[in-house]
């Protein structure tokens, strides 16, 4: 074992504070990371407050992680010392479900084992995040980071980046179609950049006026005020796809009736509680389909970070020191982030010192 030292939420309540823990010695697969950046997704939020009900306490969040490669074990092949390396929600999976054949690990059938708030070892242990200053990963879940890549900006692909460039890929958005994002946070802004390399016409459905613009230049070709029923209704039936980012409940007709026939609306958005639950007509008269998805693969993820590099896509990102964690939880449930905090893990020595 080796000590490690990070922030953990103790209960629901809780503000995130310091913990020292222990990581695993790499075994002959396992690459030990020395954690440089690590990105504030709205799900960590969600597990440090217990909002989902299965937080395992205490809990150190973070899966939007990148990395030095500091040791690998004897048997690893995939990367050497120093490489720039990311882990995203996953550090491990059965690997023999069809699911994970199909390299589909986030849909293992037994369930993958998350970065944080995991089962390691068949569930003896719970698995501690990227709010630290190492992890130790087996190397078929670490991926590697595009050469040229700004490391900070890279991190917040690692979840953000994926779960809105799967379902792109799954449901093939292409040039010339019509995408909707509902949401301009950490998922969203990826969604749009991803969209509108994707050669989409891209249109910001947003709660906050104040966005419009950096909407415009993250891609989007238009935006639209959610709470404004008249632009609203000036997009019925004209989608193709949507993408719905938002992390509380809300009205899902207000975006069906937005798609055209045969149109997908897939929510990616996970609030604690239940979005009202549609009407059916919405779907059934148009065909149109009501799906979710879950971030993607491992090999998916690579295939992701290697499409941002080639289309100079990055996250736009405020660096926090990891003692304005709490700050950052309350900025981002008031929608005010920018579009995604990535906490710089020097800053974990000022506190280690004190
Ligand atoms: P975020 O940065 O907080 O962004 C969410 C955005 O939703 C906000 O910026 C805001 O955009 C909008 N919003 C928030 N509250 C709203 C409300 N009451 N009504 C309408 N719009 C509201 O969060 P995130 O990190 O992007 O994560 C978004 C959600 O996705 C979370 O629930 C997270 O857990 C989930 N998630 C799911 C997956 C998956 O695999 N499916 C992966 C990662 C995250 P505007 O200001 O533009 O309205
Ligand atoms: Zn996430
Ligand atoms: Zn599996």
């Amino acid at each position: 074992m080796t000590k490690a030292y990070g922030f953990a939420a103790t209960d629901p309540s809780a503000k995130l504070a310091p913990f020292s823990f222990d990581r695993r010695e790499p075994g002959a697969k396992d690459v030990e990371i020395d954690i440089l950046f690590c990105g504030v997704c709205h799900s960590d939020l969600h597990t440090a407050r217990g909002e989902w009900g299965n937080t395992i306490y205490p809990s150190v969040p973070g899966h939007e992680i990148v990395g030095r490669v500091t040791r690998v074990g004897t048997g690893v092949s995939k990367f050497k010392a120093d490489d720039l390396v990311g882990v995203g929600c996953m550090v491990d999976s059965c690997r023999s479900c069809a699911s994970c054949r199909e390299g589909l690990e986030q849909y293992c059938e037994t369930g993958f084992t998350g970065t944080y708030n995991g089962n390691l070892y068949g569930g003896s242990e719970t698995t501690f995040g990227g709010y630290s200053d190492k992890i130790v990963v087996d190397q078929d879940f670490v991926l590697r980071i595009p050469a040229g890549m700004d490391p900070a900006a890279a991190a917040p692909l690692l979840c953000a980046g994926i779960t809105t460039f799967s379902p792109m890929r799954r449901w093939r958005v292409s040039p010339g179609q019509k995408v909707g994002v509902v949401g301009l946070g950490g998922l969203g802004h990826m969604a749009i950049q991803i969209a509108h390399a994707m050669g989409a016409h891209v249109v910001l459905f947003t709660t906050s006026p104040g966005k419009l613009e950096d909407a415009k230049q993250l891609g989007a070709d238009e935006v639209v005020i959610s709470k404004d029923a008249n632009a609203m209704a000036a997009h019925m039936a004209s989608f193709h796809f949507i993408i719905d980012t938002v992390a509380a409940p809300h009205d899902l007709d207000a975006y069906l009736t937005l798609l055209a026939r045969d149109g997908v609306m897939v929510l990616v958005g996970a609030p604690a509680s239940p979005h009202p639950a549609p009407g059916v007509f919405n779907l059934i008269m148009k065909r149109r389909q009501l799906v979710g998805s879950l971030i993607g693969g491992i090999a998916e993820t690579q295939e992701m970070l290697d499409f941002c590099a080639e289309h100079k896509l990055a996250s736009q990102i405020e660096i926090i020191p990891i003692q304005q964690i709490n700050e950052a939880y309350e900025r981002m449930l008031k929608s005010d982030v920018k579009y995604r905090f990535v906490i710089d893990m020097a800053s974990l020595k000022e506190t280690q010192a004190a």
